[in-house]
């Protein structure tokens, strides 16, 4: 299946329809050239029916589809999982664990994980990119009823003098210093320009504001960084939005998932 962008809602339900439909993305996602086996390299395989799982003819390996993703050993269904995903990549503000939990009819502490599991996924997608060009900048920022420290890690783009990329980090204690990276300072810029980078900044921080309190209800901070990452996420991809679903599936398929242990622990 070619991968196609900008799905409505009704050709979204009409292609991946079945949880067949979706593990068939999958294995082209995992394996576009056809099979090989993970630790012979032999290309012929059985399909373990049943079971989901791939077996080698030659060392009988059984392979599965969704190792080392963020759907592995989930309980939920591969058709809810990209309907999750779906409706994550279509709403510009994400979409809250009480709204996932009513579309797909799962109960909410299961569409709070998933949730995680991808916003993991798009902070681990995002930690793949190096910043150049950078402003770093700490500011603080009210959001639902608290203030929080944040380091804003900004790419401007020469052109236009606005953000390009981000990336917004939580400070975790009065000592938290910005790490020397050899960014360029703020006050390197001259004094228009920096006039500039901060109005758009400002833009930045005050949009992040309201789409987190739009989504992010429980308020505790060991989770707000995840949060903030999704911001960051969606942000770095704002022209791409048409893409979205298939770039967040890819990062679905490319890192494994977080545990409920470790977002809890
Ligand atoms: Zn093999």
């Amino acid at each position: 299946m070619a991968k196609q962008n900008n799905l409505s809602l009704l050709s979204f339900q009409k292609i991946y329809s079945t949880d067949t439909i979706c593990r068939e993305r999958l294995f082209k996602m995992r394996w576009p050239n056809g099979f090989i086996c993970p630790k012979c390299g032999n290309k012929h395989y059985y399909f373990l029916e049943g079971r989901n799982l791939y077996q080698c003819s030659n060392c009988k390996y059984q392979a599965s589809v969704t190792a080392g993703t963020i759907f592995h050993k989930s309980r939920t269904s591969l058709k809810k999982w990209f309907w999750a995903i779906y409706l994550v990549s279509k709403d510009k503000g994400g979409i809250s664990a009480l709204a996932l939990k009513k579309h797909i009819n799962v109960c909410y502490q299961t569409a709070w994980l998933m949730l995680h599991k991808i916003r993991n996924a798009m902070n681990l997608r995002d930690m793949d990119y190096d910043l150049l060009t950078l402003v770093e900048v700490k500011k603080r920022v009210i959001i639902g009823k608290r203030k929080k420290d944040l380091v804003i890690e900004v790419a401007i783009s020469s052109k236009t003098d606005r953000p390009k990329f981000a990336k917004v980090r939580l400070i975790e204690g009065e000592g938290d210093k910005l790490a020397d990276k050899g960014y360029k300072k703020l006050s390197e810029y001259e004094k228009n320009k920096r006039k500039e980078v901060m109005r758009w900044l400002n833009l930045l921080i005050s949009n992040m504001r309201s789409v987190l309190n739009g989504t992010y209800h429980c308020g505790c901070r060991e989770h707000l960084q995840l949060y903030l990452d999704e911001y960051c996420y969606r942000f770095n991809r704002r022209f791409w939005e048409k893409e979205l679903f298939n770039r967040l599936l890819f990062a679905s398929v490319k890192f494994k998932a977080i545990t409920y242990a470790e977002l809890t622990g």
